[in-house]
Parts: C-alpha cells; sequence; structure tokens
C-alpha cells in the first residue's frame, strides 16, 4: 500500500465512526493544491543538473498551511501528498490554528555540496515563492533539511516580499527562530512517552527502547529518555545499527556522531543488523526515520509493547491492525511527533509579535499543549472503544469538519455544528 492510501485508509477508518457523509469526507481527502516545480542548478563541476521540487497544500480551513520540506531522494507526489494530509490532521490534534501542507525536493543531500544545497533550495523559492507566506502556507525543516535550509528561504523569499522571517520556522535562532525548536520534537516524544508509561504506572526509567534513526528527531528523543533515567538498548541510522544490552551512552554517541557524521563504528555498543533494530527486544520501540517501516512482514516480530511514532507514517495499515490484535499500544505520528509543530507555531507568534520567550516558556507550552491533546486523544479512545489512532483522527477530523462548515465551504457538514442561542 502506498504512503497516500495509508493515509487515507487511517482517515477513513475514523471518518466512519464519526457519519460525516461522503460529500465532507469527499473535500476532506482531495488536497488544495499539488505543485510540481523544476529546479535546475549549475554544480560545482560546472555541469546543469535537474530535481524536482513539490509542494502539496492539503487543507487550510483552520489557518494557513504548515508542514516540512524534505530532501530526499526518494520524495514523490504520493508521499508528499500523504505527509501534507497527516500535517492536516496533526496541527488539528493538537489544537493549532493552522492546516497542513508539506513539500520536498527529490535530491539526496549527503552527496550534494553545501554550495549546491544552497542553489537548489533558492531556485524551489523562485519558483515557489508566490504561493508560501506566513499567512498562507509556512515551511520548516523536515528529512534532510535544517535551521540553514530555512535560513536560505528566508533570505530568497525576502528578496521577493521584504524581510518577513516568518515565511518559515525552524529558523537558526540569529533569524527569528525559537528557542527549543531544535530539540522539540525529540522533547514533546518524550512528554508522549511518559504520559503513556504513567497510565500503566511505569516510568521512563522503568523501560527499555529502541530507536529507528538519529537525526534531529531521533537523536533528542534519545537524549531526553536517558536524561530521564531510560536505557537506550538499540540504534539505528543510514550506516547501519549498534546495540548494547546495559544502554547506549547517549551524550557520548552524540559527540561521535556530531565529529564522524553517523553512528557506524561507535566504540560503545556492538553493531545491529538494521533490519533487527525493529525486532530487538525493548518495551517501547521509536521509528524516527523513515515512513512505511512497520510492514505485515514484521509485525508479528515486534517484542515492544508500545511503539511510539517519532517519523511520520512508519506503520502500514497492515501492520497497526496486527498490532491491534496484539495489545501493542501504538501512539501515532499526527500526536507523537507534533512536538515540533507546537513549537513552530509558537516560533510563528513570536515572530509576528517581535517579542522573543524563553526557553523554559517554550517548553513548558509545549507540555500543556500535548498535555490538553492527549487527554482529549485518551477520552475519545475510552468513549469510542477505539485504538489510540482512529481517536487521533477523529479529534482531528472533527475540528478540521466543524471549520469547514463554519467557513461555509460545505453546507452539509452544518448538520455537525449545535444551533447557536440566539
Ligand atoms: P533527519 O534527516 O534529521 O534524520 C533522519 C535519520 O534517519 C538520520 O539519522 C538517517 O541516517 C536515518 N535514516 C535514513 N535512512 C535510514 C534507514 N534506512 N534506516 C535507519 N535510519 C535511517 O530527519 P528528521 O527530521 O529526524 O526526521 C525523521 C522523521 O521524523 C521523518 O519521518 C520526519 O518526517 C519526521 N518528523 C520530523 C520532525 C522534525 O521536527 N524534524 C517533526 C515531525 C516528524
Amino acid at each position: 500500500m502506498h504512503a497516500l492510501e495509508a493515509t487515507q485508509y487511517y482517515f477513513q477508518r475514523a471518518a466512519k465512526g464519526l457519519g460525516i457523509g461522503r460529500r465532507l469526507e469527499h473535500l476532506l481527502i482531495m488536497p488544495r493544491r499539488e505543485v510540481k516545480v523544476e529546479c535546475t542548478i549549475e554544480l560545482d563541476n560546472g555541469e546543469l543538473a535537474a530535481f524536482t521540487g513539490f509542494r502539496v497544500q492539503h487543507d487550510n480551513s483552520r489557518g494557513p498551511m504548515k508542514g516540512g520540506l524534505r530532501y530526499h531522494p526518494d520524495v514523490d507526489p504520493d508521499e508528499v501528498n500523504s505527509l501534507a494530509s497527516l500535517m492536516t490532521w496533526k496541527t488539528a490534534v493538537v489544537n493549532l490554528p493552522y492546516g497542513g501542507a508539506k513539500g520536498g525536493i527529490n535530491c539526496d543531500p549527503h552527496k550534494l555540496s553545501y554550495a549546491e544545497l544552497q542553489r537548489i533550495t533558492r531556485a524551489f523559492v523562485d519558483e515557489i515563492h508566490d504561493i508560501i507566506g506566513p499567512t498562507l502556507d509556512i515551511p520548516a525543516p523536515d528529512m534532510g533539511t535544517n535551521a540553514q535550509t530555512m535560513a536560505w528561504i528566508v533570505d530568497q523569499y525576502s528578496k521577493y516580499h521584504g524581510w518577513t522571517p516568518s515565511v518559515v520556522t525552524g529558523k537558526p535562532i540569529e533569524l527569528g527562530g525559537s528557542e527549543g525548536r531544535e530539540s522539540a520534537t525529540g522533547r514533546g516524544l518524550a512528554y508522549v512517552a511518559a504520559f503513556v508509561l504513567k497510565d500503566s504506572q511505569k516510568k521512563i526509567s522503568d523501560m527499555t527502547y529502541a530507536i529507528q534513526g538519529f537525526g534531529n528527531v531521533g537523536s533528542w528523543t534519545a537524549k531526553f529518555i536517558n536524561q530521564d533515567g531510560g536505557k537506550v538498548v538499540a540504534i539505528s541510522d543510514l550506516s547501519g545499527g549498534i546495540y548494547n544490552s546495559a544502554g547506549i551512552d547517549v551524550e557520548t554517541l552524540s559527540r561521535y556522531v556530531h565529529e564522524k557524521g553517523l553512528i557506524a563504528g561507535f566504540p560503545g555498543a556492538a553493531p545491529l543488523h538494521p533490519d533487527k533494530l525493529l525486532t530487538v527486544e525493548c518495551d517501547v520501540l521509536i521509528p524516527a526515520a523513515l515512513g512505511s517501516v512497520l510492514t505485515a512482514d514484521n509485525a508479528k516480530d515486534i517484542q515492544a509493547k508500545y511503539i511510539i511514532e517519532g517519523a511520520n507514517g512508519p506503520t502500514t495499515p497492515e501492520a497497526d491492525e496486527i498490532f491491534i490484535k496484539r495489545g501493542i499500544t501504538v501512539i501515532p505520528d499526527i500526536f507523537a511527533n507534533a512536538g515540533g509543530v507546537v513549537v513552530s507555531y509558537f516560533e510563528w507568534v513570536q515572530n509576528i509579535q517581535q517579542f522573543r520567550w524563553r526557553e523554559d516558556r517554550v517548553n513548558s507550552e509545549l507540555h500543556a499543549v500535548m498535555t490538553d491533546a492527549y487527554k482529549e486523544i485518551k477520552a475519545i479512545a475510552k468513549s469510542s472503544q477505539c485504538d489510540m489512532r482512529t481517536a487521533a483522527f477523529q479529534l482531528a477530523i472533527s475540528r478540521v469538519s466543524r471549520a469547514t462548515a463554519l467557513r461555509g465551504q460545505e453546507n452539509e457538514a452544518f448538520c455537525l455544528i449545535s444551533t447557536p442561542h440566539r
């Protein structure tokens, strides 16, 4: 099943229980706009190279669209479409005044120089600057992009529209970025792990963890879990996997990766075949790299009792059904990894107000947003007797449906809104 089909499956599974009607269902599934552009640049060796860039704007009923920009060789319209839709549901689950979008360029950032990446980014902004902006669509970092990429976007966009740092989030602090943004997705994941474990009278320090991916999301998640006393026994990245039953020293690993670029050869753990990472013995599995890695083929071999989705779309519907049957608790991406977009929202708010928040304020507001969303998802899961993913989708779909109806975009949907007092 393709990524887009999987997202639509989850949407429909949840929408069925809400009875929103086929017309509204159709409206909420279809993206508002899909853009495909060619970004041709001169490589450092003087040759020309063409890359394809995508931006999918899925829904803006609740506010400007928001979503990351991914640089990866496998980026395709189907995947970007699926990720844009997930952003609509994610911003709605945590109740941010945003819709959803996503973008990507099919390039391999590991094979391009700093100067080439800068030229690709500027070429992409030249093509899409008219359809992004602080009240339209606000990109942010995702796989293969970072604060530096966002800085180039600010610079190029500002050439057309005047100084506009709020066109993107996840910027360097010097250009209006927020304290706490870089670590926010990992911090949010660690909060979520604590909420879920507390419901089983457990703490982060009682458990063992396996984490796929040691980039932004994986490395910060590992750091926070380690700081709270959790034992991270297995980690993998592009270069392979590592395992230490006594727990990996995440701070030392981070320093190693900072120096060498990848985790392979880390002396504080034994090598682990990357395919084994997902099925290794652990209590909590955190996929924090690619999509569609938990499938019908490996779902029965997963040993973890909890799966907390750091990556977007890591679980195929077939695997999800197996996890439900096996009683494995899955905390879905649209909630589990929402910490990044929550602090992106705080960054946008700070830019608009031209006022900086201290990091302790950012972190405590993030905690409050994630706590509220968790309580709401849990209440729906209890009342509808469903899994956490279906509950999260139901919360999100009902919010987006109401906004769509209130704006008068779909008359049928008015049945969803209680009659106001006169
Ligand atoms: P990143 O580029 O910083 O890191 C990706 C990591 O995955 C790297 O360590 C890379 O080596 C590893 N990786 C790539 N292929 C792999 C493979 N085959 N096996 C194991 N590891 C592999 O990206 P990121 O920002 O950490 O994003 C990771 C995931 O989290 C993506 O699905 C992204 O959409 C999602 N996400 C990111 C954010 C954010 O704030 N950055 C927020 C929400 C969700």
